[in-house]
């Protein structure tokens, strides 16, 4: 610490460190630091070699982020604790081991990154035909350039899944709940084909936050996040964060190293305090969008209502086998598509004549928002490759989020109603 004998700029520069306070605070410190000091250079040096514990510089490590991450792991690895409450987190024990978990600075970079580390030139991953956009951009048009070749099938179809194998395959890669079209994956039976050819199954459980779904109870290998949606959600950050055994997340964490896809601490304060609502808010959404989907689909002007919730939807049955239940019943995810009769334009004016859904990217969040699929999400799809992907041009998405359900079922059924009299008056 700068004295009384050195000049005002290195007195400003010197200040005193902030107290280490001996109470554990009960919020997350946000440790907004690029950069950590040491006692020496010795110090400096074992940590680097890996031969003491502690923090260097934040791309490689940050205690926020790490919050954040510890936290999601706990989370992630509740139904793989044999020790029982309050032993959960990264040292508690399952069938795979100790859970442990990496952030990143959004969902891509988590996805992007565990390719980067479990994939190379020559070898081959199986993916959802309608799996997220961003990730179908990343195989097709990035991975792809270094070698890695991707084939995307209905992973809902087990043959198809099974087909598409080969001695190469080293990633099957899944969506828990398929955007938009809410398909249901069956992990354990995606996570037997997999490792039976010595693949990992990866799992993209974004849809399906752990108080919906815990992909590594079911066989995954790895479960990840956009923390940008549920986690987070308040759509106020971006995040990511992969979760897995130890062995494996080591591996993303040198990659993710070595490619500068950290979390910041802000953002991760933000994530980890998200967390604490998680229940609450996915218990209130997922209830709304039970009565949602259900007042929906009776009305005459829609054709079709994707809600996993409903008894007729081809995922129910897996549904129920694989999310919790909690006191209110299981547990269908927030995310409801209605497909109006009248095609392409008839979704587009659905979601322009919502009051209180609001036309917006991302979902998770506080706010109900809506997206007409066609023209935004999956816009690069003409029509036959939705239909390929088991997606309508008039599909509406909305993340339902914590409004009173009865307004928002008054909103779409206003919507809908006044969409029905144009229909006719047009056709
Ligand atoms: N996975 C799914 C299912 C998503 O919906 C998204 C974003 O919409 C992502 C991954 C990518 O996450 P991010 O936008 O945080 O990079």
């Amino acid at each position: 610490m700068a004295s009384d004998r050195h000049g005002e700029h290195t007195r400003a520069v010197h200040l005193p460190s902030a107290p280490v306070p001996a109470q554990q605070p009960l919020g997350t410190p946000v440790y907004r630091t690029a950069a950590f000091a040491f006692s020496s250079s010795a110090e400096y040096a074992a940590l680097l070699n890996g031969e003491a514990e502690g923090y260097s510089y934040s791309r490689i490590d940050n205690p926020t982020a790490d919050a954040f991450a510890i936290a999601v792991a706990a989370l992630e690895s509740q139904g793989l604790d044999r020790a029982g409450p309050g032993s959960t987190g990264p040292g508690s024990t399952g069938p795979h081991g100790p859970i442990t978990a990496q952030a990143f600075a959004s969902g891509m970079s988590a996805i992007s990154t565990v390719f980067w580390t479990f994939t190379g030139a020559g070898q081959h991953v199986v993916a959802p035909a309608a799996v997220y956009g961003g990730t179908y951009g990343f195989l097709r048009h990035v991975a792809a350039r270094f070698g890695v070749q991707a084939d995307f099938v209905d992973v809902t179809d087990l043959d198809q899944v099974r087909a598409a194998m080969r001695p190469e395959t080293r990633i099957v890669y899944a969506e828990t709940m398929a955007n938009p079209t809410t398909a249901v994956a069956d992990l354990p039976a995606l996570a037997e084909i997999a490792h039976a050819q010595g693949a990992l199954l990866v799992v993209d459980s974004t849809m399906a936050p752990p108080v919906l779904c815990r992909p590594l109870e079911h066989g995954a290998d790895l479960v990840l996040h956009s923390a940008t949606k549920y986690l987070g959600g308040h759509s106020d950050t971006t995040g990511g964060v992969v979760s897995g055994a130890p062995g494996l997340i080591g591996q993303v964490r040198e990659v993710r190293v070595d490619t500068g896809g950290a979390l910041a601490p802000d953002e991760a304060f933000l994530l980890r305090r998200g967390l604490e609502t998680l229940p609450l808010r996915v218990h209130r959404q997922c209830s709304t969008a039970m009565r949602f989907a259900a007042a929906v689909a009776g009305h005459p002007a829609v054709r079709q209502v994707d809600y996993p919730g409903l008894p007729g939807h081809p995922g129910h049955q897996t549904a129920i086998r694989l999310f919790d239940a909690g006191p209110e019943g299981t547990r269908f995810g927030a995310i409801v598509t209605v497909t109006p009769h009248g095609g392409r334009q008839a979704g587009y004016e659905l979601a322009d004549r919502l009051r209180v859904g609001q036309v917006a990217t991302s979902l998770g969040g506080t706010h109900t928002v809506v997206s007409h699929v066609a023209s935004t999400t999956h816009r690069q799809f003409d029509d036959a490759a939705l239909q390929a992907a088991g997606m309508d041009p008039g599909a509406v998405r909305f993340s339902i989020g914590l409004e009173d359900g009865e307004d928002l079922i008054a909103d779409v059924h206003q919507a809908l109603d006044s969409l029905g009299r144009t229909m006719k008056e047009r056709a």
